[in-house]
């Protein structure tokens, strides 16, 4: 009988070897723009067709590549740019792998033209199927361009897995706006569907390119940051602890040039501002840090995306003292524009540890958004939880929320409100036991609501509140082009938002619960909380989103204490609701326990 064990052909183990590299259109945006990086071009363009999904194109006026080399770009551990292996820790290109270009091959069809400056020709050549079916001399600007088509079209289940066209190119878009950065010097170009999406001149120094890449809004909120020790440095900006994000997008982290998400970096970030920033609340940051070659390993990972210090300790705390600076945290005075933190600082080690356990939160809210990037800091064998489990969901689990029928009896107006328990819950008694209902949930399900009916009554364009001054806003290119497809839905729920041109929208009014809402904010978590996760829903369910954003944002707070005429309002909006007993986020808005439950309790049945 012949063996079982097989050497796998060829194409089979590139395709494997594909998948770690090219997951998704952005991992070839990502790959051919490093490329062009590293073959010292000034100028790069990015058309991308179909998000990125269909034709992938980007074109460079860098180094270019000899007729002879063309074949060896296209083979595996081929490359221009480490020749030892001491090289490897010395490297200061994006690519030393050799694999982006055969990986790529490998799953699509690639046509690349290209020309050294001093060559007379250029080649062209088109490889498909990872073989190349072609190679002729070309006339061609010096440069190189690179067409990438028929992404994924062998491999079904990969296509299968790419979510809709504007999620996929919100990821090609990421990567531009991480990688122009980092590189002011270099002018951008993108364009998408043939509209230009991004036209990034050169910049002088890493200040202006923020402030065009990230927009004007999110510049104007950034303080510099900067520190040294132990021959790493760190250099960049972080905003101001008035300014905050409901999500970690904004936070922009590199190792000597290299965009990195990495626990480590991102929890000392986050304990710099640990005092100062309330609970799930995220600053923004593009923070640069430089480290002796020998001294990061950026070779863990095939898409690099993570590293390894040789001293973490020292890494940590450089970042936590030069932020601490940067924001003033530790200079007694500045504390003071932040009272949470006065008091909280006079506190007991109680307090301290409610911070702990809030960074922890935050940290671990990063970690699910983050991916599937391993930890290497932390708790040893910690493995990363399989999926988001939301506090509602831990707490529909083990206490009841009312069943519909029961439901269908109760009217809040004839409970008797006893009192708010944890700045939280209203804790009322009813003829047949006790009814807890969550404020902030509650609250949120009666403006969802609303929200949807007069969407419907209105067929869209409920009226908001006009702002007296229309409120302009620059805002990063993913962001920016989520808020246009969603302008309809919008006005819907009451707000007008129009482009602008450039990088901006203006907003003219908002739903009137919101009138008191800081504008800016409301926008920037908005955006932040529906784009988390898939930003191509399907219309309704990304209408759904919205709508609880805007909800969410408006309902009264955790930790408020309310009068009683609040709770009456609130109870009778509640009677006025759909009976389904759960806040647009899935939690329930309230629990009962019976009589029966409580006698069980007391050992009394
Ligand atoms: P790596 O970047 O890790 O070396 P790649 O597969 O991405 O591997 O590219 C292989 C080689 O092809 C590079 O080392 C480089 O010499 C050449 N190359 C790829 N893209 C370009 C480009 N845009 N301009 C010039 N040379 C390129
Ligand atoms: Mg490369």
């Amino acid at each position: 009988m012949p063996g079982k064990i097989i050497v796998l052909p060829e194409t089979l183990t590139h395709r494997i070897a594909a998948g770690e590299v090219v997951e998704k259109p952005a991992s070839i945006v990502k790959e051919l723009l490093e490329n062009a990086l590293d073959a010292g071009a000034t100028e790069i363009s990015v058309e991308l067709e179909k998000g990125g999904c269909q034709a992938i194109r980007v074109v460079d006026n860098g180094e270019g590549i000899a007729p002879e080399d063309v074949p060896l770009a296209f083979t595996r551990h081929a490359t221009s740019k480490i020749a030892v292996f001491e090289d490897l820790y010395r490297v200061r290109s994006f690519g030393f792998r050799g694999e982006a270009l055969p990986s790529i091959a490998s799953i699509s069809r690639v046509e690349m033209v290209t020309r050294r400056a001093a060559s007379p020709a250029g080649t062209r050549v088109i490889i498909e199927g990872g073989a190349i079916r072609e190679q002729t001399d070309a006339g061609c600007p010096a440069g190189t361009s690179v067409r990438v088509s028929r992404i994924f079209e062998t491999i079904p289940v990969r296509r299968k897995f790419l979510k809709g066209e504007m999620t996929e190119q919100g990821y090609c878009l990421d990567w531009i706006t991480r990688l122009a950065l980092a590189r002011p010097e270099i002018r951008f170009r993108v364009s998408a569907g043939g509209r230009t999406l991004l036209n990034i001149p050169a910049a002088k120094d890493f200040a202006e390119r923020i402030a065009l890449t990230l927009g004007r809004d999110i510049w104007g909120q950034l303080v510099p940051a900067a520190g040294e020790r132990d021959g790493a440095a760190l250099k960049g900006f972080v905003s101001r602890p008035e300014f905050t994000r409901s999500s970690n997008a904004q936070i922009y982290l590199y190792v000597n040039g290299r965009f990195v998400k990495d626990y480590l970096l991102n929890h000392a970030v986050m304990t710099a501002f640990r005092r100062i920033i309330e609970p799930r609340r995220y600053p923004a940051a593009v923070l640069f840090l430089s480290v002796p070659p020998g001294d990061a390993d950026v070779n863990v990972h095939p898409t690099k995306m993570e590293v390894r210090f040789r001293n973490p300790r020292g890494i940590y705390a450089l970042i936590v003292e030069a932020l601490g600076n940067a924001i003033g945290v530790g200079k007694g005075d500045t504390m003071r524009h932040h009272p949470p933190v006065a008091d909280e600082r006079a506190g007991s080690s109680a307090a301290r540890n409610a911070y702990a356990a809030r960074v922890e939160e935050a940290l671990k809210r990063y970690r699910i958004s983050s991916g599937p990037e391993k930890l290497f800091f932390g708790r040893p064998g910690a493995s990363p939880p399989e999926k988001r489990l939301s506090p509602a969901a831990a707490i529909s689990r083990d206490s009841r929320p009312e069943t519909e029928q029961q439901e269908e009896k109760r009217r809040f107006s004839d409970l008797v409100y006893l009192g708010q328990v944890a700045g939280t819950y209203l804790v009322f008694s009813g003829e047949d036991g006790m009814v807890i209902v969550d404020q902030h949930a509650a609250h949120e399900r009666i403006l969802f609501e609303g929200l949807k009916r007069r969407a419907a009554e209105t067929h869209g364009g409920a009226p908001g509140q006009r702002l007296l001054i229309p409120e302009v806003i620059s805002l990063p290119p993913r962001d920016l082009s989520f808020l246009t497809e969603s302008i309809p839905i919008l006005e819907e729920a009451g707000m007008e938002v129009e482009a602008f041109g450039g990088d901006s929208v203006v907003v003219k009014a908002v739903p009137s619960f919101l009138s008191d809402a800081e504008v800016r904010m409301l926008i920037g978590d908005l955006i932040s909380e529906c784009m988390e996760g898939d930003s191509n829903l399907p219309l309704m369910e990304r209408r759904e989103r919205i709508f609880t954003a805007l909800a969410c944002r408006a309902a009264i707070k955790a930790n408020r204490a309310l009068r009683g005429p609040e709770v009456e309002s609130l109870c009778r909006d509640l009677d006025a609701l759909p009976r389904n007993a759960t806040c647009p986020h899935g939690r329930p808005l309230m629990v009962a326990v019976s009589k029966g439950e409580l006698e069980k309790l007391f050992k009394r049945r």
